[in-house]
């Protein structure tokens, strides 16, 4: 795993002209040549608003793309054979692949049924605002588009623990259901609204052994359709943490396989619920290091206001570096999603540098900065916004500074609140190897840093172009590196 990256290959506003899965597949064995070792594919099932759901809002998970359901066959980013031939292309170049699990929640349910549920305070779960009474709720999942193909089973009441609308007065509130599983909500860890293990739609009630035995009983189809390395476990925040040890520990010890997991546990303020999900969970997952990225927000919005040697603080590559997935931007913080939370453009370059060249955590490239998008959405003023994300400049330098010369020693300079370093010595293993990166959120400053007496007398230049010199490392292995304002410069020594 020594600097594997991994890319999210998809955005929120990818085009819904089912094309995802062919774009991948072209795509593969470039990625692989660039650097990028697994790709993290946005969910394969059918969702509620069929080509135009990104897949968050789970219709049937048996469902890739192969059936006329929710009023098309393929899905938004394609049809099931272009998905397996899209894994496959991915394997064959030697990709790992990681798929998308939702098993939070389901919608679009065929049948209402009348159930019992008592009304929740929104902002306090675990307070119920009703006695039960009868609603009729939208939870039996009968799928007649599959009509039983792949499996028989038949969601209903009993595998839910809560829907958000009552069908017979047209109410929409959050509806604790009652079946036989289990009173009110599911434990989950996150505190916030009282208990949080409602989401949205109809939300999967794990305490019930039959949903338990289904959903493996998907998993092992699943593998054994598409072939996949590994997941990415969406919403976990929203679920009992030992459902998710249950199943990985069946997946795995079904097919000896690693399925290398990363879970989203969205808390970018909240290093202790991370921390704590990692001890319920025993490690079996990594977590996508939310803090971070909120940091790097931080930094982009408050210039040289903010202080560059707290950038790791309260961190989960800090604490756990070998659970922590490193970000710069996912498809919930992009601009005009819910959870926005953007880095600004003259940020990221700097953000991916943390990333992508220090010792510390699994790093995750966003597809936009690998591609550029644009987009129409409204915005939380409810008017609409055109976004245009430009693709990263130097992010393919930085993907090649990652795989070549980022081995070695790490000596750090987190010294100056408006300019940090570090370097890497290099090693045996990656002959040419070693690096000096200099950050600055002010304007230019310069920083002597030691890369090693092996390299004495050698020049070094800035590999990503912003400092025009060449800088003579002395006698004792240090060099007077240099960067431009609101930049970052990577050095590296030049070929003897
Ligand atoms: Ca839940």
């Amino acid at each position: 795993m020594e600097n594997f990256t991994m890319l999210q290959f998809f955005e929120w506003y990818y085009p819904a002209d089912g094309s995802l899965w062919n774009h991948f597949k072209a795509e593969a064995k470039r990625l692989k040549q660039i650097g990028i070792d697994s790709v993290w594919l946005p969910p394969a099932h059918k969702g509620m608003e069929g080509t135009a759901s990104t897949g968050y809002d789970v219709y049937d998970i048996y469902d890739l793309g192969e059936f006329d359901q929710r009023g098309t066959v393929a899905t938004k980013y394609g049809t099931k054979q272009e998905f397996l031939d899209a894994v496959k292309a991915g394997r064959d170049a030697g990709l790992q692949v990681y798929v998308d699990i939702v098993l939070n929640h389901m919608g679009g349910a065929e049948e209402k049924e009348t159930v019992l549920a008592r009304k929740v305070n929104p902002e306090n779960r675990n307070e119920f605002i009703s006695e039960p009474y009868e609603i009729e709720a939208y939870t039996k999942f009968t799928f007649p588009g599959r009509n039983g193909k792949h499996s028989e089973f038949v969601w209903d009441f009993q595998c839910f623990s809560g829907v958000d609308f009552d069908a017979k007065t047209e109410e929409t509130a959050i509806f604790s259901i009652q079946n036989q599983y289990g009173e009110g909500w599911q434990d989950v860890l996150d505190e916030e609204n009282g208990n949080y293990d409602y989401l949205m739609l109809s939300d999967i009630d794990c305490r019930n052994p039959f949903v338990r035995e289904e959903l493996k009983r998907w998993g092992k189809w699943f593998y054994e359709t598409a072939g996949f390395n590994g997941f990415r476990l969406d919403a976990v925040k929203h679920m009992d943490p030992l459902f998710f040890n249950e199943w990985l520990d069946y997946m795995r010890g079904e097919f000896k396989q690693e399925f290398y997991t990363v879970a989203e546990y969205w808390a970018p303020g909240d290093l202790a619920a991370l921390l704590k999900y990692i001890e319920v969970t025993e490690g079996r997952m990594s977590l996508f290091d939310a803090p971070l990225q909120a940091n790097f927000f931080n930094a982009s919005k408050q210039g040289e206001g903010y202080d560059l040697r707290t950038v790791f603080d309260n961190t989960l590559v800090q604490l756990r570096p070998e659970l922590a997935v490193t970000l710069v931007e996912n498809h919930d913080t992009q601009p005009l999603q819910s959870l926005e939370q953007t880095v600004e453009a003259w940020f990221r370059p700097l953000a991916y540098a943390l990333i992508l060249l220090r010792e510390s955590g699994y790093p995750c490239v966003f597809y936009t900065d690998l591609y550029g998008a644009s987009y129409i959405d409204s915005g939380e003023d409810g008017l609409e916004h055109e976004v245009t994300l430009e693709k990263l400049e130097s992010i393919e330098s930085l993907l090649e500074l990652r795989r070549h010369a980022a081995y070695g020693l790490q000596r750090d300079y987190f010294d100056d609140p408006n300019c940090i370093g570090w370097t890497r010595e290099g090693d045996d293993e990656h002959p040419g190897s070693g690096i000096a990166v200099l950050l600055s959120n002010t304007a230019e400053r310069e920083k002597n840093m030691e890369v090693g007496k092996q390299f004495s007398g050698r020049f070094f230049v800035d590999k990503l172009g912003h400092v025009q010199e060449q800088v003579q490392i002395n006698e004792e292995g240090w060099g007077n590196f240099k960067v431009s304002g609101g930049s970052v410069s990577v050095w590296v020594p030049l070929a003897e």
